[in-house]
């Protein structure tokens, strides 16, 4: 009796077994490439051939065409993304500011789900003391190197290689950051024809020259500079194309997500500024986004999101905890080919320097318009993007309705930084899903 008792049970369990779903859970990469404005980006109509890559991998996926970083800068730009709260909350501010440490992670919600969570990041910007290192198992922090370019692209390749549970990478590399020196065969492919001081080189004291200068955007130094740029983004550009490449074609047994976008743009003296930090005009804030997903029909869409959507968009794409507290919206739904919200508020702001307010820049788009304020001076400029992309000429007089609803919004950004530290309360449904995450009361 005993036997045939255990051969049943040996059935059941074998039956139970083959009734057990597939593991679904797709492997994660995000790649963001340092400094890319959307405006040097084929896709988006600059008119050199600098992102082959970048293009023929969005053509393939889903393209927002008017996407927003958070901020003008690395570190509060990537705690955006990771976090889905923008840098007067996240507290990442500045090199002296870590991420709040009861802000839940993206990578934590992915290892909480069950994902090995790896990030490989090649800027020093985003050493773990930044706290970013937050919820990943492994946190790789390179240095600024060509060499060490490779070695990152290496690392992510052999990540996806090496395990049999799904992965979340983040991938951060440095170029196309400032010093705009690619190797051969890209050093001379834009610059050669240059009419340029060869004095302008692409190194960082060169770009700081251009700046201090004031030239205008179209005198042949600051034309240089940005040839130079333009061959760092294709060198860039086809290593990434290579690695998403190689990926696709390697065997594997789960399914691929792929998003690729940069941390925010890069200028050159369209506004007087060259380089980031400083403004929140587009060249500065505005990136490439493309995602490719599971059953994600190849579309572009034109409604205007922000980094701050990634995290709820990978998190309810893969079925994990929402984050709480989140201030980005979920994207899948344009994933599944469905409209956006086109008016909703994107904000998005320059570096913060707390001895000097007065270069601290809010931006806020709305549909067609963005509203360029500078909160200190309570100075601000109104822009129609459909007819006016270079933000050119302002507006506002005509506009004062917009006008006012756009400053409310910067008031709102201005009362949150002016409050930091002030502990918000948790409501119920926030308090369980950070339970879910692991975290106590944090009270
Ligand atoms: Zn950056």
């Amino acid at each position: 009796m005993a036997s045939r008792a255990l051969a049943s049970l040996a059935a059941l369990v074998a039956v139970l077994a083959a009734c057990q779903p597939q593991d679904s859970r797709p492997d994660v990469l995000v790649v963001v490439a340092d400094s890319l404005a959307a405006s040097h980006v084929g896709s988006h109509g600059y008119a050199r051939p600098t992102t082959p890559g970048f293009d023929a991998f969005a053509a393939q996926c889903v393209r927002f065409d008017s996407a927003y970083s958070a901020a003008a800068w690395t570190l509060p730009s990537v705690a955006s993304l990771f976090t889905s709260q923008p840098q007067e909350r996240h507290g990442a501010r500045n090199d002296e500011l870590p991420l709040r440490a009861n802000l839940p992670t993206l990578a934590e919600a992915f290892t909480a789900g069950g994902w090995n969570t790896h990030a490989i990041v090649q800027t020093p910007v985003l050493a773990s003391r930044t706290g970013l290192s937050r919820g990943f198992e492994e946190y790789r922090v390179l240095d600024f190197s060509l060499a060490s370019f490779a070695r990152a692209i290496e690392l992510a390749r052999q990540t996806f290689d090496a395990s049999s549970a799904p992965d979340f990478v983040y991938l951060h590399v440095a170029p196309p950051h400032m010093p705009y020196i690619p190797p051969e065969p890209f050093r001379g492919r834009f610059s050669a024809e240059s009419e340029g001081s060869a004095h302008v080189d692409g190194s960082i004291a060169s770009a700081r020259a251009v700046h201090r200068a004031k030239l205008a955007p179209e005198h042949p130094d600051v034309q240089r500079l940005v040839a130079l740029y333009d061959e760092h983004i294709a060198y860039v550009d086809q290593a990434l194309a290579q690695l998403v490449a190689q990926l696709r074609a390697a065997p594997r047994d789960r399914e691929l997500v792929i998003v690729w976008t940069s941390d925010h743009g890069e200028a050159f003296m369209e506004h007087g500024e060259q380089g980031h930090n400083s403004s929140v005009y587009d060249e500065m804030v505005r990136v490439p986004l493309a995602i490719s997903a599971p059953g994600a029909a190849p579309r572009v869409v034109q409604e205007p999101v922000s980094l701050l959507d990634l995290a709820p968009t990978l998190i309810e794409s893969m079925g994990l905890a929402p984050l709480p507290r989140a201030e980005g919206r979920s994207l899948a739904p344009a994933l599944r080919g469905e409209a956006l919200d086109a008016s909703r508020e994107i904000v998005t702001t320059s570096r913060h320097y707390p001895q000097k307010p007065e270069r601290w820049k809010v931006g806020v788009r709305s549909g067609p318009f963005k509203l360029c304020a500078t909160p200190a001076t309570q100075g601000f400029a109104l822009f129609d993007l459909c007819t006016d992309p270079r933000e050119l000429v302002d507006i506002s007089e005509s506009q004062p309705q917009v006008v006012a609803r756009l400053r409310g919004e910067v008031e709102r950004v201005v009362r949150a930084l002016e409050a930091p530290e002030l502990p918000r309360e948790l409501d119920d449904s926030e308090r369980r899903a950070l339970a879910e995450l692991g975290y106590a009361d944090e009270r």
